[in-house]
């Protein structure tokens, strides 16, 4: 039997595998990129000469995990760990973008740093990948989002006036009993609610991409915000049965404007990815000092390598039946920032064809 048929891997001759792996080298340095590995087990880490660069260091350094670590600026370092321990531990992939702090450089290097373990060695204790250089593309994120911000800004303004008239006609309108006025004000405050809430959205990405979203925190009652969030979202989509029933009332002490953002964008994420009629249910759990919230829809579900970047800006998923359904993917970018600059937690856990649930953990204070 020839080599091509059977089940064995080709054999490849020692020369043919240094040439292999010398082309390999030559394909990642002309991208720029760099490759890496670490010793799960050992946590030793073995990075290669671009990899070194990419990080700040010379190719003549010795350098630790920590050692790279601490190149990355001190709001991402936590991040990167968590996200690199939560990979090792649950054998999924590693994809996050984080920017190196390199003195002599005025704005921050941004890397992006991809990883897995090799899906053909399943005891192998090395969980290696690539890292890039993404500055260039973060600067240019970081231009267009500061547009949206001033453009969104000054949208906001006669939109808020906007709604006030319509709030103003509508009183007036049913003091006359009129039911055709009251029937055309409904419609339009529907669509100024979503303008609305697409403005807020772009106000809170272009403040989160400058890494200033500034947080306005009072005490309020949760259970009452997700009642208001399920009414609105029923104004503007009956298309869900929507279920949830609590009997305690918690307090929280965050940025409520903010977590409503996070509630609107988890429900209208519900609707928009399940079959019109199905139910969506949230459901609030409160431990100690801290509660969970969960939003569950019985819908297409995210197929579990696309997990890791839902939450990163600008992700959308690429399949067949997410071809039709609108989005600008930064919903759930924003939704991460806004639990994170809270110090709370946001995952799902989702099957294909049985749906997701997306769950968020904030602290009570
Ligand atoms: P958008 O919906 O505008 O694309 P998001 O950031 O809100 O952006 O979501 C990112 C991607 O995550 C979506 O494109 C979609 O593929 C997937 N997604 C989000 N919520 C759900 C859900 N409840 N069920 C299935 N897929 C979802």
């Amino acid at each position: 039997m020839t080599n091509e048929h059977s089940d064995n891997p080709p054999v490849v001759k020692p020369n043919e595998f240094l040439l292999t792996l010398e082309l390999s080298q030559m394909a990642l340095d002309s991208a720029n990129v760099g490759i890496w590995v670490l010793d799960a087990l050992s946590m030793k880490f073995l990075p290669s000469n671009r990899s070194k660069i990419l990080f700040g260091f010379s190719p003549q350094d010795e350098i630790s995990f920590d050692d790279a670590l601490l190149k990355i600026t001190e709001k991402y370092r936590r991040r990167v760990l968590i996200a690199v321990e939560k990979a090792i531990k649950l054998h999924s992939n590693l994809y996050i973008e984080c920017p190196i702090i390199i003195p002599e450089e005025k704005v921050h290097r941004w890397l992006s740093i991809t990883g897995g373990f090799a899906a053909s060695d399943t005891t192998s204790n090395y969980f290696s990948g690539i890292v890039a250089d993404i500055t260039e593309q973060k600067q240019n994120d970081l231009r267009r989002s500061k547009f949206i911000g001033i453009v969104s800004h000054e949208l906001k303004t006669p939109l808020t006036t906007l709604k006030a008239y319509v709030q103003m006609l509508n009183s007036w309108a049913q003091k006359q009993k009129d039911n055709f006025t009251l029937g055309a004000l409904s419609k339009v405050e529907k669509q100024v609610k979503k303008m609305l809430n697409m403005i807020n959205s772009l106000l809170n990405l272009s403040g989160a991409e400058a890494g200033k979203m500034h947080l306005t925190r009072q005490t309020f009652s949760l259970n009452e915000l997700i009642n208001e969030v399920i009414e609105e979202t029923l104004f503007v989509t009956a298309t869900h049965e929507i279920l949830f029933s609590t009997s305690e009332n918690i307090l929280i002490n965050a940025d409520r404007d903010k977590v409503e953002q996070v509630l609107v964008n988890l429900l209208s994420n519900a609707a928009k990815y399940s079959n019109t009629g199905t139910p969506i249910e949230i459901t609030v759990e409160l431990s100690e000092n801290k509660v969970t919230v969960g939003i569950r829809d019985l819908g297409m579900g995210i197929h579990a390598s696309e997990i890791e970047k839902l939450f990163l800006p600008h992700y959308r998923v690429e399949r067949e039946e997410t071809e039709k359904i609108k989005g600008f993917g930064i919903g759930l970018y924003l939704c991460s920032e806004i639990i994170v600059r809270h110090e709370g937690k946001i995952w799902v856990e989702s099957v294909i064809g049985g749906g997701s649930i997306f769950k968020f953990i904030l602290p009570l204070n």
